[in-house]
């Protein structure tokens, strides 16, 4: 890190930098932790074009969820452009690795944010997933929300990188008919948006955070599908989660369907080792 940055820096936090340190783990950001003679924060990095507008989406999913008060996101101490680089500064969240009873608080935490609602699905912002655009257009209903801003843009974005044939896309009408047969009775919830298990930290003294959303209003069972879709997460984690919500006979297939959203991404954003797996999830429900 220039030592422009490092003065600049500093000056935001009024404390005098002591160590940066450089951090492995973000896909999309170099990521610091910068600390001064009594506090640590972490920093990320970002030198693309679209960097500024990424972390200002970051920002503002991490406030939303933030104030509901059910489960914590770091605080936000700056988001702007120096130089050449997009920087967002937060506060350190010393971590280590789950215990049971931090799976429970967990799942526990996270169906506490689900219950969160709104008049409709979406957002009224744009944001990102990984580094594509995701649009959350306001909708009157799931069916119009998850078929127009979410499944037709990226099934539009393979075919056009030739990943997908126009064959294997499904039209709108063969979309909505899939998904009204299978999603019945769905209320707007806050998601995180792209609950894999990097992107939440159990601190020190035992607090899950959820960090890097892309947040917006959804079905619940969205956040679950990602959770589902890599792994990390436990039956600690499940059954506290399922003691808020029921499943019902269509939820395993709407899970499918959810991650059928970011498979997609996936193979937009890296390639053809994608494709067995959308393509599967696309034969048998489309
Ligand atoms: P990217 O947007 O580049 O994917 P992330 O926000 O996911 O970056 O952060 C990368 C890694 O840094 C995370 O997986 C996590 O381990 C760590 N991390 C993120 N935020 C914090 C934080 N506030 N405090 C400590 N570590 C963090």
């Amino acid at each position: 890190m220039n030592n422009d940055l490092k003065i600049h820096l500093s000056s935001i936090l009024k404390e005098s930098i002591t160590r940066v340190s450089p951090l492995h783990g973000g896909d999309i950001s170099n990521a610091y932790r910068i600390e001064t003679s009594n506090n640590s924060y972490f920093l990320k990095l970002n030198e693309a074009i679209n960097a500024a507008k990424i972390f200002q989406a970051e920002v503002y999913g991490l406030q939303l969820i933030g104030e509901t008060n059910t489960i914590k996101t770091p605080r936000v101490l700056a988001s702007d452009t120096f130089q050449n680089s997009a920087f967002l500064l937060m506060e350190f969240i010393e971590n280590k690795s789950p215990s049971s009873n931090d799976f429970k608080n967990l799942g526990h935490q996270l169906a506490q944010l689900h219950k969160y609602t709104s008049e409709k699905f979406g957002l009224d912002q744009d944001n990102f997933i990984g580094s594509l655009p995701q649009s959350n257009k306001p909708n009157k209903t799931w069916i119009d929300f998850y078929t127009t801003e979410r499944l037709l843009p990226q099934l539009e974005l393979a075919k056009q990188k030739h990943l997908l044939s126009k064959m294997e896309c499904p039209s709108v009408q063969k979309i909505k008919d899939v998904l009204k047969s299978l999603f019945k009775d769905i209320k707007p919830a806050l998601l995180h948006g792209d609950l894999w298990s990097g992107n939440y930290i159990i601190s020190k003294n035992d607090v899950p955070y959820l960090i890097d959303p892309a947040a917006h209003y959804g079905h619940h069972e969205v956040d679950i599908a990602m959770t589902k879709l890599f792994g990390g997460f436990n039956e600690f984690f499940y059954d506290a989660y399922d003691s808020n919500f029921t499943r019902d006979k269509n939820t395993s297939n709407r899970i499918e369907i959810y991650q059928l959203y970011y498979l997609l991404v996936h193979l937009n954003l890296f390639g053809r080792s994608y494709y067995g797996s959308v393509s599967t999830i696309l034969k048998k429900y489309f």
